[in-house]
C-alpha cells in the first residue's frame, strides 16, 4: 500500500441491486465507502437514499440538472430507446465523481456496471468509451466485473485486492440475486428499471415537443413536464392539466408572477397552469379545457376561478366534451 491512510472509495449509487452489491463487495475488504447520486428533474433518487441508508454509507446528492440539459441537446453517442443519452450521461456522472475523488481525497471511483449486462451502455465498447470520456484514467473500478477488465491503479498498487473482486458478465441477473441473498443477506431491492423518466417513451415525446417550442434552457418548463397532462393550445400556449390532487397542489405551488392558474369552484376538477400566461385566445380555450376535465356530471355550468397578476376572476362555462381537445394533447 503506497499511502498510509485508510483506503476510501466513492461509488455511484442508483440504488438498484448492482450498485448496492458493488459497495458491499468493496466494504467486505475493509475499504471505507461513500456513495454519490446525481439528481435532476428526470431522475428519482429515492432508491439511492434508501440503499445508502441500508448499507450504512454516506450519500452525496449532487445536482446534475445543468449537465443533463446540456447532454440532451446533442449527445455525442446518441440516444437509447427514448430520449436517454445513457453513454454520455453515465460518462458525465463518472467524470463528476472523478472531480469529487480529487477534491475529497478518495482513492478511486466505483460503479455497479456489469460487463455485457445492457446492450447499449454496458458492453465492452461502451465501458471503454465511458472510461475514456470520463477522463478518470485508471481510477475507475467496476468491482462486479473487475476480473474481466484491465487492472485499475488501486488494484495494481494494492489498495484494492483484485482477487476479492468479481467476474460477473452477461444479461442474467441470477448471479447477483444469488450473491445478494446468500452472501449479503439482502431480502429486497428495487427493480432495475424505473428511476429515469428519459427512458420512458411518453415522457420523451413531451420533452421533444418542449425542445421544439420552448427549448431546453427553460428550467421551469422542463420541471413542469414531470406534472400533469400537457396540451399545446392553438395560440401556442402550453396548458398543464393536473391529473390528481398531488398534481393540482404542485401546479398551484409552482405558479409564478406572469403565469395563470385556473381551477374549478363548484365541482371537483383539475388545476390548469399556463406558464407565461395565455397567448392569443388561449385563455378561453384553457377555461373550456378545465371545464371539460372537471367532474361536472353533466351539470349545466362549471364555475372557474382564474388567478393571474390581476384580481382573481370567476367565469361560468358549459363544459364541452373532452374529445374536442384531443388534437392538442401532447402524447
Ligand atoms: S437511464 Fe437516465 S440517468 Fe441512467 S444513464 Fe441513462 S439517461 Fe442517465
Amino acid at each position: 500500500m503506497p499511502e498510509n491512510h485508510p483506503v476510501r472509495g466513492l461509488s455511484l449509487m442508483s440504488g438498484g441491486l448492482d450498485s448496492r452489491l458493488a459497495i458491499l463487495v468493496l466494504k467486505e475488504q475493509g475499504i471505507e465507502m461513500e456513495a454519490v447520486v446525481f439528481s435532476s428533474p428526470f431522475f428519482k433518487i429515492k432508491a439511492a437514499v434508501e440503499g445508502a441508508k441500508l448499507l450504512g454509507v454516506k450519500l452525496h446528492i449532487v445536482d446534475f440538472t445543468a449537465d443533463i440539459l446540456e447532454l440532451l441537446k446533442k449527445p455525442r453517442h446518441g440516444f437509447g430507446g427514448a430520449m436517454n443519452p445513457c453513454i454520455d450521461c453515465h460518462a458525465r456522472m463518472i467524470k463528476r465523481a472523478g472531480e469529487m475523488r480529487v477534491a475529497m481525497g478518495f482513492d478511486f471511483v466505483s460503479t455497479g456496471e456489469v460487463l455485457g449486462q445492457r446492450p447499449m451502455s454496458q458492453n465492452a465498447t461502451s465501458l471503454g468509451i465511458v472510461e475514456r470520456d470520463s477522463a478518470l484514467g485508471g481510477y475507475l473500478l467496476r468491482p462486479l466485473s473487475a476480473q474481466l477488465l484491465e487492472p485499475t491503479v488501486p488494484e495494481t498498487d494494492g489498495r484494492v485486492d483484485r482477487s476479492r473482486l468479481l467476474a460477473l458478465t452477461g444479461r442474467s441477473r441470477k448471479p447477483q440475486i444469488e450473491l445478494a441473498k446468500t452472501r449479503y443477506h439482502l431480502d429486497s431491492w428495487p427493480s432495475p428499471a424505473g428511476g429515469c423518466m428519459l427512458t420512458e417513451s411518453g415522457f420523451a415525446r413531451k420533452l421533444r415537443e418542449e425542445a421544439e417550442h420552448e427549448g431546453l434552457d427553460d428550467l421551469f418548463c422542463v420541471k413542469l413536464l414531470t406534472r400533469g397532462r400537457h396540451f399545446r393550445l392553438p395560440g401556442g400556449t402550453r396548458a398543464v392539466v393536473g391529473r390528481d390532487a398531488s398534481d393540482n397542489a404542485a401546479l398551484e405551488e409552482m405558479r409564478r408572477p406572469g403565469d395563470v392558474l385556473i381551477h374549478t369552484e363548484n365541482v371537483p376538477g383539475p388545476s390548469i397552469l399556463l406558464p407565461y400566461g395565455p397567448k392569443g385566445d388561449d385563455l378561453e380555450t384553457a377555461l373550456a379545457l378545465c371545464a371539460a376535465y372537471s367532474d361536472h356530471d353533466h351539470m349545466a355550468e362549471v364555475s372557474l376561478r382564474v388567478l393571474s397578476d390581476e384580481a382573481p376572476a370567476t367565469r361560468r362555462l358549459v363544459p364541452p366534451p373532452r374529445e374536442s381537445f384531443q388534437d392538442w394533447l401532447v402524447r
